[in-house]
């Protein structure tokens, strides 16, 4: 089968189409600046990357530009649209409901909308992806793949919804393949380490721990979000800054993490640049960062009474390896040492950062 992956955010939108077979990604892009101006980013395997700007008022035109570049005659991944043979949607907040895939129906949608006051920033986008899917492939059948799910086997003691739980799930089970260890006698803690960042504590295979909340701005510092704070300082934020409760969740969703402490940039590769600089408001973002990832790693070797191996994962912990480093740092009484030069250039591979 020729699977379509979404994952639709509220300007932007990344695709991969994927044969589900032999798990060869035959094509992937993304579309940025929905709704400002627009810009197709599409790449066949073994081509070139190819940068289209062109109107994209809407979610609907720009996947409109995916599937016109995916059947392209020159640089098309397929011949028609015929050969897409279903299309995956990342669906941010399942709440309760959805503790697995499911396929897309009117009620499926129904109960995603129930919870997009838990998720504002991204389930009213995931949805907007599903029905211009719905309109230009009528006959594909959908399927809605939750970041939640992964998250409901917690126990009770440590109920919470979570997200990131696709990555999670994936990144748990890659890295207890990659060490040869089994899946179902493991202790592994995953740290997606992106724009939106979380830890998860995976036990046997089963999540029994996360950083993210009810919603996605609890647990680690991130690029705009604060992560854990003290509930008291909403009603300080309120009270100095003359703020109503949706001005003080502005202030913490989006002006916060290591944009609001730097006052540089939420992304690490400018971060980077600046601390190199020394830049000490940038100096003391990325050591706040790193200090709240590995008190989480910390607290999770606690609950699962051990661990068994870290896995680094997103743009961070894939690419920006002085920051693995400095996680790494704290986690010399787990035995862990780190294997400079391997972690150095380890950038969107695979690949054993400790010593052996
Ligand atoms: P994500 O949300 O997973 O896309 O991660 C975005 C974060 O990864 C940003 O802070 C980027 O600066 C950081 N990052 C560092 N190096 C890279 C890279 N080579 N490609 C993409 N993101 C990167």
């Amino acid at each position: 089968m020729n699977v379509l992956v979404i994952n639709c955010g509220s300007s932007s939108l990344k695709y991969q189409l994927i044969n589900s077979d032999s798990e060869e990604v035959l094509a992937k892009g993304l579309c940025e600046r929905i709704g400002i101006d627009g810009r197709l980013v599409y790449q066949k395997e073994g081509l070139d990357k190819e940068i289209t700007e062109a109107p994209m008022p809407t979610h609907k035109e720009a996947i409109q530009m995916v599937l016109d570049a995916l059947v392209n005659p020159k640089t098309g991944a397929v011949k028609s649209l015929a050969e897409i043979d279903a299309v995956g949607h990342r669906v941010v907040h399942g709440g309760e409901k959805f503790s697995d895939s499911v396929v897309i129906t009117e009620e499926v949608i129904a109960q995603v909308e129930e919870c997009n006051d838990l998720a504002p920033l991204h389930n009213p986008a995931n949805i907007i992806g599903i029905r211009a899917c719905q309109a230009l492939m009528p006959n594909v059948p959908m399927v809605g793949v939750f970041d939640t799910a992964f998250h409901q086997t917690m126990p009770e003691k440590a109920r919470r919804y979570g997200f990131h739980g696709t990555s999670h799930s994936f990144v748990s089970k890659e890295a207890a393949s990659y060490l040869g260890m089994d899946l179902n006698n493991s202790k592994i803690i995953v740290a997606h380490l992106g724009n939106g960042a979380s830890v998860s504590a995976v036990l046997n295979g089963k999540c029994v721990d996360t950083s993210m909340g009810l919603t996605p701005l609890e647990g680690l510092v991130m690029g705009t979000r604060s992560g854990d704070i003290d509930p008291s300082i909403m009603e300080f934020i309120a009270k100095k800054e003359n703020l109503d409760i949706d001005g003080v969740m502005n202030v913490l969703n989006k002006k916060s993490g290591v944009a609001g402490m730097s006052g540089v940039s939420s992304d690490f590769r400018d971060l980077e640049a600046a601390y190199n600089e020394g830049n000490e408001r940038a100096i003391a973002a990325v050591e706040v960062f790193s200090y709240r990832v590995a008190k989480y790693i910390g607290a999770y070797a606690a609950a699962m009474n051990g661990v068994d191996a870290i896995a680094f994962t997103a743009g961070i912990g894939e690419n920006t390896s002085f920051v693995r480093e400095k996680i790494m740092a704290y986690l010399g009484y787990l035995g862990i040492k780190i294997d400079r030069v391997t972690n150095d250039k380890t950038r969107g591979v695979e690949a054993l950062i400790s010593t052996a």
